[in-house]
C-alpha cells in the first residue's frame, strides 16, 4: 500500500527544542542543515515504531552527563522511581556491575522509552539483566550481608570470566630494534595482513557500557589489557609492514581519541612516502549510539579538519558504527552526528553485533523468533541505507563474558540471516556473511548445503591468521544447539584443514612473544 508522506514542516525538529540539549549543538544542527525536514518526515512516517525523531517529551534525565558504577547506577534508579518507575531486580544487577561495569550517558537512558522499558532494546543493550549471572553465583551475592563480602563474591567470579576470546594475547605484534632486539607493541594487534588494531592510551574508555561487551578487560582495566602509549613504534611498524592498506584505532572506543593526538598518527601517513600504503584510517567508536553530542560541539571541528585533510590526500577515513537496532538510529541527535561526518567526507559503516534481548529475540516457548528478528535487522540495513551508511558487517556474540545470554544456537542465527540477506536490496546488504571471530579468523556462515543425504554447514574464512584459507569452502557437521563456530565438528575429514597449520602459527607466535619477556 502507498503511504503518504506528511509534508516538510520543520526546520529543527521539536525534540531538540524541548531537549535539554546544548544550544550550541541545536546551532550546528540548524546552522549546518544537519536535520532536513524531509529526511526527519520520511523517516519518521515509515519507522514511527523506533523513532523518537519527533519526540517532544521532556526526557527524564537532563542533569549529569554520565552515571557510573553502582553510585550511577542508583542514581538512575533514583530517578526513575520518582518518576514512578521501578525497575526491580536491583541486587542480582548490581552483581553484574559489581564484575564488569556500568556506565551509560543521558542521551543513552533518554534513548530509553522508559513506558515499557523491560522489551527495550536500548535498555537490554545498557542495563544489567536477570538471568545473566549464574543462580547459585546470585543467591550467595543477595545473601551476602556486607558490601565487602558482596565485592569479595564478585571478585571471585570475576575470575571465572573469560576476557579474552581467540588468544588474543598472541594478536600482539613486535619489531626488532637496531640492536637486535625484540620490541613488542603492547598497545597493537596484528592479525590480518592488512589492518592492525592500535589500542590508543586515550581510548580506554567508553561513552556507556554494553552488557555484552567482549573487550570487558579493556573496559574494566585488567593487568592484560592492550595499551598503545608510544605512537613513533607504531609508524615504526607501518613502515616494515608495507602490507598493511588500512588502520583500525579502536578501545573501548576511539571516539575519545583528541585532534592533538590523532594528528601525530595520520601527519606522518600524509607526509612520509614510506607511509603511502596506508589509504584508510578507520575509527571504532559507539558514540553515534551514546553520544552524539560529541561530534555536534564547536570543539570537534579541529577532528573535521583533519577528515577533511586526510581526504585531501587520498585517505579514507571510515567511521565504524555498531548500530544493531533502530533504535540507535533514530533520534536527532545521531542523525545529525552521522550527517556531520558525511559532510566531512567520513565514510560511516556499521559492523553490527547480534545479541539475543537487544537485535534477536525470543518466542514465548524460547525458541528464536526468526521473523521478529530479521525484521529489526532489515528495517536496520534500510533506514542505514537512507541515511547512506554502510552496513559492513553482522557477527554474532563471541564466546567471552555472558555470553549465554546473548547467543543462540548458529543455526537458528543461520535462519534469521538468511531471511534478512534475501529480503534487502543488494546495495543495502552487509558486505559479507554472519561471522564469529576464532583464533583463526573471522568463520562466515554461508548456508547449509546437503551431501549424501546429510545437512551440513558450509563455512568460508573472511579474514584469517592465513589469507589463503580465505579461498576454500570447507564443511562442517549441522549442529542444532552450539552457539559457538570453533566447537562446529568437521564433516567428512578428522580435522578441518587449518588446524595443522593454525597449530604451528599459534606455537611460533606464543614463542617469540615469551622470548621477549625472558
Ligand atoms: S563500546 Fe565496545 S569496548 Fe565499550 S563496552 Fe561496548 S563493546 Fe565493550
Amino acid at each position: 500500500m502507498q503511504q503518504t508522506l506528511a509534508a516538510p514542516d520543520i526546520d529543527v525538529c521539536p525534540s531538540l527544542l524541548g531537549g535539554g540539549h546544548r544550544p550550541e549543538t541545536v546551532a550546528i544542527i540548524a546552522e549546518e542543515g544537519l536535520l532536513p525536514a524531509g529526511l526527519v518526515n520520511r523517516l519518521d512516517a515509515l519507522y514511527p515504531q523506533y523513532s523518537r525523531l519527533k519526540n517532544a517529551a521532556v526526557p527524564l534525565f537532563t542533569g549529569k552527563g554520565s552515571y557510573s558504577g553502582i553510585e550511577g547506577f542508583r542514581e538512575v534508579c533514583r530517578v526513575l522511581a520518582a518518576n514512578g518507575i521501578e525497575m526491580g531486580h536491583e541486587t542480582e544487577r548490581e552483581l553484574f556491575i559489581d564484575v564488569y561495569r556500568f556506565l551509560a550517558t543521558r542521551h543513552t537512558l533518554n534513548s530509553i522509552d522508559w513506558t515499557s522499558f523491560a522489551t527495550d532494546s536500548m535498555f537490554q543493550l545498557v542495563f544489567p539483566q536477570p538471568g545473566m549471572i549464574r543462580r547459585d553465583v546470585v543467591a550467595a551475592y543477595t545473601s551476602a550481608t556486607s558490601r565487602e563480602e558482596r565485592q569479595r563474591i564478585a571478585a571471585d567470579y570475576m575470575r571465572q570470566t573469560n576476557p579474552h576470546d581467540g588468544k588474543q594475547q598472541l594478536n600482539k605484534p613486535w619489531l626488532v630494534t637496531a640492536a637486535g632486539e625484540v620490541e613488542v607493541l603492547h598497545g597493537l594487534q596484528h592479525k590480518y595482513p592488512q589492518i592492525p588494531l592500535i589500542f590508543d592510551q586515550q581510548t580506554q574508555h567508553c561513552f556507556s557500557f554494553c552488557t555484552y561487551c567482549f573487550r570487558h578487560a579493556q573496559v574494566r582495566g585488567d593487568e592484560d589489557m592492550f595499551v598503545q602509549k608510544d605512537i613513533r613504534a607504531v609508524h615504526d611498524y607501518l613502515r616494515l609492514h608495507t602490507e598493511i592498506n588500512d588502520l583500525l584505532i579502536t578501545g573501548g572506543d576511539a571516539g575519545y581519541l583528541t585532534a592533538e593526538r590523532f594528528e601525530r598518527y595520520v601527519t606522518p601517513l600524509v607526509e612520509d612516502p614510506r607511509l603511502f600504503h596506508v589509504k584508510t584510517v578507520r575509527l571504532g567508536s559507539r558514540a553515534l549510539t551514546y553520544q552524539p553530542e560529541l561530534i555536534l560541539r564547536r570543539k570537534y571541528q579541529p577532528m573535521l579538519d583533519l577528515f577533511d585533510r586526510l581526504n585531501e590526500n587520498g585517505i579514507q577515513v571510515a567511521w565504524m558504527a555498531h548500530f544493531s537496532t533502530p533504535r540507535e538510529v533514530l533520534n536527532p541527535l545521531t542523525v545529525a552526528a552521522t550527517r556531520r561526518l558525511q559532510a566531512h567526507r567520513v565514510v560511516v559503516r556499521s559492523q553490527s553485533p547480534m545479541m539475543k534481548h537487544i537485535s534477536l529475540f525470543e518466542d514465548a516457548d524460547g525458541s528464536i523468533d526468526v521473523e521478529r528478528s530479521a525484521r529489526n535487522w532489515i528495517d536496520l540495513a534500510n533506514i542505514l541505507g537512507m541515511l547512506c551508511v554502510g552496513f559492513h558487517s553482522i557477527y554474532c556474540a563471541r564466546p567471552t563474558g555472558e555470553h549465554h545470554y546473548f547467543s543462540a544456537p548458529l543455526a537458528e542465527i543461520h535462519k534469521v540471516y538468511d531471511r534478512i540477506y534475501r529480503s534487502l536490496p543488494s546495495i543495502n546488504r552487509p558486505s559479507r556473511h554472519i561471522s564469529m571471530t576464532t583464533s583463526a579468523g573471522k568463520i562466515s556462515i554461508l548456508g547449509t548445503a546437503e551431501v549424501h543425504g546429510e545437512t551440513v554447514f558450509a563455512l568460508k574464512f573472511s579474514e584469517g591468521r592465513n589469507m589463503r584459507w580465505l579461498d576454500k569452502v570447507f564443511l562442517a557437521r549441522y549442529d542444532q544447539t552450539t552457539h559457538n563456530v570453533a566447537l562446529l565438528e568437521p564433516y567428512d575429514t578428522e580435522t578441518f584443514f587449518f588446524e595443522g597449520e593454525l597449530a604451528a602459527i599459534e606455537a611460533e607466535l606464543s614463542a617469540t612473544l615469551a622470548g621477549s619477556r625472558a
